[in-house]
């Protein structure tokens, strides 16, 4: 099995590390890998002496490389695998065998187990002996040695093992019960999941309670994975207690209720946006989880070069809306964050109307709508309107009012960044004109509509090509340049959880509206989508073939995406 042969060699890196004398120098690495340029490296290297320093450091302090490819270098040195701690989940019951303070001191995270007795451990500086002795002594187990970037494992460490609730502690609302272990292993709980929901990236948390315990499972890219089951007897007290963070009616449990509150966990805020369903076996609870700190740069959304121009020239315009659709979940929000990344660069003024602010964006001035006041879409966005900004994100057009408004701002000489829930690109025309968009004004006020959904990246650790059969070349019409096709299978290993998968990429549909002519006006979906393909357009499904064909994500996870679509 792939897992067992896999812990073997974690077992053979073990014992051998890290005794091996470099055989390449650090600079050389850096240079051949293309982190660094041999003039950078000389320089660095005739500092050395005066500075007293690493090469890597000074190479860092000076800009010339990054601290991640230094770590990437060093594990090359050593040997060693490189470990981006941005796409692995970091295993609780591995993280716990270390105390938070010989974790900070010696720059080390234990993050999964490969073995029964043989724990994977990520470390800033492989050089240092003294640590991965210490390590043995501190874990009581076997341990693989792997590298992260030092900046990446610190904020890992801080997040692992600083969950603060910061909410209110809780006044005359907290509910009684009459053991009190009850209620305080509720809020351990669910300090622990919240903590374990952010540190595996799972973007929600759900409780469903069945008739002996209550389900836990997490979202992660998308797939619903369940987790250890919560005892019954704390169902009432763990419902309760979400209730409190979110300041909700703990007395009511027939109605839907909502809310939401802030946790910090290791010094980065998270939205936690909670919802609470009455079911037959007693209250559903799901928690959303909306981390503010992330990469938003438009070349990390995975745009083909082609569709990335065309998106880049839609929203260069000085004025004009550009539309992202797709269901709940599928990036779309982030797609236009990643555009407002991009033109804020301090010539344009820009203003938002959110549902909620999902990330914090330096310079912009953001506005939440909040309902129970009365700042809907639509007021708030009359709102900013008079600040007179150049560029405007108005979270999702769902009123005919917030519609008119739009698009009456984007033929007056703002670029309006919106989203739409509709399933397509070309479902976005006949949307617009159910809420009462004059269809006239389409084809001049919209600069293009990108639709979009998430796929799971295929693990690259154990995914195995195969030459697909002439009826999936049929069917996906798959063609490679230079005869028969390459495709990946996601097979599943320890690196990915056994799921053959890791991490999530975009599929796009762009859809520019200018040209499309007399189907704006009364065409139905389907005649849009068809004049949209004549036109050129590259829908959905022909984004995820060349995805999988580059060996990013599957043809099965293509098929599972876009499956209810049309084929063209
Ligand atoms: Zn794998």
């Amino acid at each position: 099995m792939a897992g067992a042969a896999a812990a073997d060699t974690g077992r053979v890196e073990a014992a051998s590390i890290p005794n091996a004398a470099p055989a390449l120098r650090l600079g050389e690495l850096l240079v051949r890998e293309g982190h660094a340029t041999q003039e950078h490296v000389d320089q660095a290297l005739e500092l050395q002496p005066v500075l007293r320093k690493r090469i890597g450091e000074i190479l860092v302090e000076k800009r010339w490389t990054t601290t991640r490819a230094i770590a990437e270098a060093l594990a090359l040195q050593y040997g060693l695998e490189f470990v981006d701690l941005s796409q692995v989940a970091v295993d609780q019951r591995a993280s716990q065998l270390l105390q938070e303070g010989f974790a900070h001191k010696h720059q080390a995270l234990p993050v999964r187990f490969l073995g029964d007795d043989l724990v994977q451990v990520v470390v800033a500086d492989p050089a240092n002996l003294n640590t991965t002795d210490e390590l043995r002594l501190a874990l009581g187990l076997n341990c693989s040695i792997a590298v992260a970037d030092p900046a990446a494992l610190e904020a890992t460490i801080a997040r692992t093992y600083h969950v603060t609730v910061s909410v209110s502690d809780v006044g005359p609302d907290e509910p009684e019960f009459d053991d009190p272990t009850v209620a305080e292993g509720a809020l351990d709980l669910v300090n622990a999941l919240i903590g374990r929901g952010v540190n595996a990236r799972a973007s929600d948390i759900h409780l469903n309670p069945q008739v002996r315990d209550v389900l836990v499972r997490f979202r992660v890219d998308g797939v619903l994975r369940d987790d250890s089951p919560i005892e019954k007897r704390l169902q009432q007290a763990v419902a309760a207690r979400v209730k409190v963070m979110a300041t909700l009616d703990i007395a009511e449990k027939r109605m839907p209720q909502d809310g939401s509150f802030v946790v910090y966990i290791g010094g980065a805020a998270v939205d936690v946006r909670v919802a609470v369903l009455p079911t037959k076996h007693g209250e559903q609870v799901v928690l959303r989880l909306l981390q503010r700190e992330q990469n938003l740069e438009l070349p990390d959304l995975g745009m083909s070069s082609e569709m990335e121009n065309v998106f880049l020239r839609a929203i260069a315009q000085p004025h004009g809306a550009v539309l992202t659709c797709g269901p709940t979940g599928s990036g779309k929000t982030t797609t236009l964050y990643a555009a407002l990344d991009r033109l804020n660069n301090g010539e344009r003024s820009i203003a938002t109307i959110e549902d909620p602010v999902e990330y914090q964006l330096p310079g912009v001035m953001q506005t939440e709508v909040h309902s129970r006041i009365g700042l809907s879409f639509s007021r708030g966005l009359r709102t900013i309107l008079r600040a007179d900004p150049d560029v405007i994100l108005v979270g999702e057009i769902r009123d005919e009012e917030t519609a008119q408004i739009a698009i009456q701002a984007a033929m007056t000489g703002h670029l309006v960044l919106t989203t739409l829930h509709t399933n397509d690109a070309a479902g976005a025309i006949a949307r617009m004109r159910t809420l009462g968009v004059d269809p006239d004004l389409l084809a001049s006020s919209i600069n293009c509509i990108v639709s979009q959904r998430l796929a799971r990246r295929i693990c690259h650790h154990c995914r195995e090509a195969y030459e697909p059969s002439p009826e999936q070349v049929m069917e996906m019409n798959l063609i490679a340049a230079g005869g028969t096709p390459t495709l990946y299978r996601a097979a599943g290993c320890l690196q990915c959880g056994n799921t053959g998968y890791s991490g999530r990429v975009a599929l796009y549909e762009l859809m520019p509206v200018h040209g499309l002519g007399r189907v704006l006006l009364d065409g139905s979906t389907d005649e849009v989508f068809e004049a949209a393909v004549a036109a050129g357009m590259r829908t959905l499904r022909e984004d995820g073939v060349r995805l999988s064909l580059a060996g990013v994500t599957t043809l099965e996870e293509i098929r599972r995406i876009t499956g209810d679509r049309r084929l063209v």
